[in-house]
């Protein structure tokens, strides 16, 4: 079972990967953006993690929607709402247990994920995040490494499209060749999992 201490854990050890690979996921947002995504995310998760340091939140609900709270109020791209959304959906899907089972937390990300396609329109195979969390919910039943292999290779699998939603989309066909930001990111959120588990 899943206690709020491995959601904590899931926010922190993101926070921290985010940190690291900052520089990339700007220098990512950089020809098919507007070079931001990085900084973006890395104010968004030190807010995060210094929310949960300051009252740590008891359940795993509780973690996920005061982390999605916070991404929403500290991120301005277009990736603070998505990301924001994502984590409010799913942790208001676990409601108030005290712990939640892998497969709870599975249906619940999945809730999540349909929340973010809802809010910004996009479809897998458009060239955002959802190529990567969409992958990595349906490989979520089996194992969080299998989530995780899922998600980077739906990261790489965005690098041959072109883009139809948010800023890369302008570029029409010169969005081709390039991997996606989000997608990236949402990679590395997955990642988390594994790391928080300790696998
Ligand atoms: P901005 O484009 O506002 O600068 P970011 O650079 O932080 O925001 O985030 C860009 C990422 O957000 C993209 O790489 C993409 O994965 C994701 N994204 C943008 N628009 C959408 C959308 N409508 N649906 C899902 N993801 C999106
Ligand atoms: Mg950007
Ligand atoms: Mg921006």
């Amino acid at each position: 079972m899943l206690d709020a201490a491995f959601f904590r854990r899931w926010m922190t050890v993101t926070a921290a990967s985010v940190d690291r690979e900052a520089e990339r996921l700007t220098a990512l947002d950089s020809p098919i953006g507007d070079a931001d995504h990085g900084i973006n995310l890395q104010r968004g998760f030190r807010a995060v993690a210094a929310a949960l340091e300051k009252e740590p939140p008891g359940t795993p609900g509780g973690v996920l929607t005061l982390a999605g709270r916070r991404l929403i109020s500290t991120v301005g791209g277009a990736s603070g709402p998505l990301y924001g959304t994502l984590l409010r959906r799913t942790g208001k899907a676990l409601g108030d247990a005290d712990e939640v089972s892998a497969e709870q937390l599975a249906e619940a990300l999945r809730a999540g994920v349909d929340a973010v396609m809802t809010l910004g329109g996009a479809a897998p195979g458009d060239k955002t995040m959802i190529d990567a969390l969409v992958p990595a919910v349906d490989a979520l039943g089996d194992s969080f490494t299998a989530a995780r292999t899922a998600a980077e290779e739906g990261a790489v699998a965005t690098t041959p499209l072109q883009a139809r939603k948010g800023r890369a989309s302008y570029l029409g066909e010169r969005s081709i060749g390039h991997q996606d930001p989000g997608a990236t990111s949402s990679a590395l959120l997955i990642a988390g999992l594994v790391e928080a588990a300790g696998e």
